[in-house]
């Protein structure tokens, strides 16, 4: 038997759950596309663009997905022959790397953990030996969904700034952007980007690039550019020269109601409500973890992500869970990939969640570990329950 049909619950980490309101905005005609309601969306997407990054800086949107924002990133700041620092700490910034490699730069990537965040010291230590500055560019994810870990992009920064690095700082903002604090300008990041398809409850589909002055004074030297990433065709004033062509007009409408959305409730409140809703599954990770077949992939609590919760799992299947989850309770979940593959399943509580979604998650987690006899302490939903009702208050 299946209890499955209903609204069903995507809790894997991308694409996400995408809001009513969303959809509903992105059903209607196409327009004209220099029309007065195509100039005026993309103004006020780039413009919002710039609270959700919280940047003063300029801001970019591609019909692309978040491998395009890395490739956007990428060739409007760098030459060929460029040496790149990738500060691995999971799978996505050794992807952008891969990225950065195939496009022509020099990359070298600082040996990291998957349990752990990167290391400033480490990080430090490798751009003092540079004495010659041939680093161009550091490369990091703040979380990185494969891992689960969230990185501390300020003390990143102050790395750089203690070694008196002058690299470009570049973060993916991916799996954080619109889940956690992300402050571009007070912490000094240079690049960042994101996508439509996670904290931002949107189609996917769109990748967002933000550069600061220094980005933009780099952009002017860089020979990896190519017509379509391009910032400076980009910052003209015609709307079709902001889309390199025709707008992904859809896309735009439903960015629109997300980026209302969000805003409406607050960037501080949606950030918040994240963080709880990451309490309540680490709760019921955490008494589940009691039965010794599961454990969380990130050791220190404090380095665990507030969108998505890898947890490891041993002599028990992963598929196991995640396709009673989805076939018997409509719950998607992620599975392990990377390192991690075959070794473990996803949680992601990311975007368009709250309450009833992360509750009903965990809950079909549990069914699944009691009907599949998984070993398991008992009582991991009354923990994040017990968690939420102390933490709402
Ligand atoms: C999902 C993700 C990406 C890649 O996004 P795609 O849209 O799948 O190309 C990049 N970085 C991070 C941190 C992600 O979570």
């Amino acid at each position: 038997m299946s209890v499955a049909n209903g609204r069903r619950i995507l809790a894997m980490p991308g694409p996400t759950n995408i809001p009513d309101r969303v959809l509903q905005a992105m059903m209607r005609p196409a327009e004209e596309l220099s029309s007065k309601t195509i100039v005026d969306l993309t103004d006020s997407l780039l413009a919002d663009l710039k609270q959700v990054f919280r940047t003063t800086g300029e801001t970019f949107i591609y019909a692309a997905n978040g491998h395009g924002g890395w490739e956007a990133a990428l060739t409007n700041v760098l030459s060929r022959g460029d040496k790149v620092l990738v500060l691995a700490s999971g799978r996505f910034a050794i992807g952008w790397g891969e990225m950065a490699a195939f496009m022509g730069a020099d990359v070298e990537i600082l040996a990291g953990s998957w349990r752990a965040a990167v290391d400033p010291a480490a990080v430090e230590a490798r751009l003092r030996a540079d004495t010659g500055h041939a680093i161009k560019a550091v490369l990091m994810v703040q979380i990185d969904t494969a891992s689960g870990v969230v990185n501390d992009v300020p003390a990143i920064r102050h790395a750089l700034d203690a070694a008196g690095h002058p690299a470009l700082f570049m973060v993916d903002g991916v799996a954080s952007v619109g889940c956690m604090p992300f402050e571009m300008d007070e912490w000094g990041i240079d690049v960042a980007m994101s996508a439509s398809q996670k904290g931002l409850m949107t189609s996917p589909g769109l990748a967002f690039v933000a550069a600061n002055a220094k980005a933009l004074a780099a952009h002017k030297r860089a020979d990896m550019k190519t017509l379509y990433w391009d910032w400076s065709s980009r910052m003209n004033t015609l709307a079709y020269m902001k889309h390199c062509g025709t707008a992904p007009e859809h896309l735009l409408f439903g960015l629109r109601a997300a980026i209302d959305m969000i805003l409406t409730e607050g960037l501080e409140a949606v950030w918040k409500r994240h963080s709880l809703l990451a309490g309540a599954t680490h709760a019921a990770v955490t008494r589940w973890a009691e039965g010794q077949a599961l454990t969380f992939n990130i050791t220190e609590p404090l380095q665990r992500a507030p969108s998505v919760t890898p947890i490891l799992v041993q002599g028990v299947d992963a598929t196991l869970i995640t396709d009673f989850a989805r076939d018997i309770c409509g719950v998607q979940l992620g599975l392990g990939i990377g390192d991690l593959t075959g070794k473990a399943f996803r949680i992601a509580h990311m975007g368009h969640v709250n309450a009833p979604t992360v509750l009903g998650t965990l809950g079909a987690v549990e069914m699944a570990l009691q009907a599949k006899s998984v070993p398991h302490g008992s009582g991991g939903v009354d923990a994040a329950v017990a968690y939420l009702a102390g933490a709402v208050q």
